[in-house]
């Protein structure tokens, strides 16, 4: 039987070539293929450093269909890189189901560690980072989102999401109003020529982006600092008291009195709009 052989996992760039390490330039030189979210990108990664080999497309509508026929290829003792398109795969990234299949099958998965945008964000945003919750990106439909920034109000890790330039602005208006007057960093084209690092108050980032169209180009990464104890005790109060409520009235006339009772944000228990 042949040795099964090894899936690296490699970071990638996430603007900067010069960031692309010497032993993922190596591991992408040597294995026999090399599996991709978009080959065209990562063709012309390759051609910047003068590599050349053979690409297989592994991107979120066909990593099902292709995960048997990969880990068949390192079984028979192929060894496989998985890229994305920038940074760490499987970070808001195609990969999961691969990494999973192989290490099920025995198969040894390594990484060559490298850019992660959240990381890069968390280590220059000055929030504490002793403990974060990475939530990548936030739904796009406004009435989840609101739903799911209800329900990080009292986490007391700090936060970092992902967001798109065309929702930038939208998403810091209702990070202000979500999660009121918070410290937090919006961290834009890091490693890249027009890198900004904004810090301040939610409402006041909200402002400068919202006033700036410079400032809303590009890739972002947004850090929150958590719910201070104070907050996630009155959260917690509050939805305790709001839950008793809503048995009785309306859900927003139930925030709206579970607010005034306990203090918690009344847009944190209640995620309609409703006065
Ligand atoms: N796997 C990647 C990583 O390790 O960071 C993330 C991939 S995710 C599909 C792409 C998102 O990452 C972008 O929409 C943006 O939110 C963030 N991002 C990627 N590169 C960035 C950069 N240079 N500066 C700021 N954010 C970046």
């Amino acid at each position: 039987m042949q040795t099964p052989g090894t899936l690296h996992v490699v970071a990638t760039p996430i603007g900067n070539l010069g960031d692309l390490g010497a032993r993922a330039l190596d591991t992408l030189r040597t294995v026999d293929a090399i599996c991709a979210e978009d080959t065209r990108h990562t063709r012309q990664l390759l051609a910047h450093f003068g590599v050349e080999k053979p690409l297989v497309a592994l991107h979120q509508h066909n990593e099902e269909a292709q995960v048997a026929q990969l880990v068949a290829r390192l079984q028979g003792g192929q060894a496989l890189a998985l890229v994305s398109d920038a940074g760490t795969p499987l970070v808001s990234d195609p990969g999961f189901r691969l990494v999973r299949a192989a290490r099920e099958a025995g198969i040894r998965v390594s990484p060559v560690p490298g850019a992660c945008a959240a990381v890069a964000a968390l280590s220059v945003a000055g929030i504490a980072s002793d403990r974060f919750a990475f939530e990548g990106f936030l739904p796009a439909k406004t009435g989840a989102r609101r739903e799911r920034l209800a329900a990080l109000a009292g986490e007391p890790r700090t936060l970092i999401f992902y967001e798109a330039s065309h929702r930038i602005e939208e998403m810091l208006a209702d990070l202000a109003d979500r999660f009121g007057p918070r410290h937090a960093v919006v961290a834009r084209e890091l490693t890249k020529l027009f890198e900004t690092v904004l810090d301040g108050d939610l409402p006041s980032l909200h402002a400068r982006v919202a006033a700036d169209a410079n400032q809303r180009k590009g890739e972002f990464v947004v850090i929150v600092e958590g719910a201070g104890e104070d907050a996630d005790a009155s959260l917690a109060e509050g939805r305790r008291v709001y839950a008793v409520l809503c048995a009785h009235m309306k859900p927003s006339q139930a925030a709206k009195v579970a607010a005034e009772i306990t203090g918690a944000p009344r847009k944190a228990l209640y995620g309609g709009d409703a006065g």
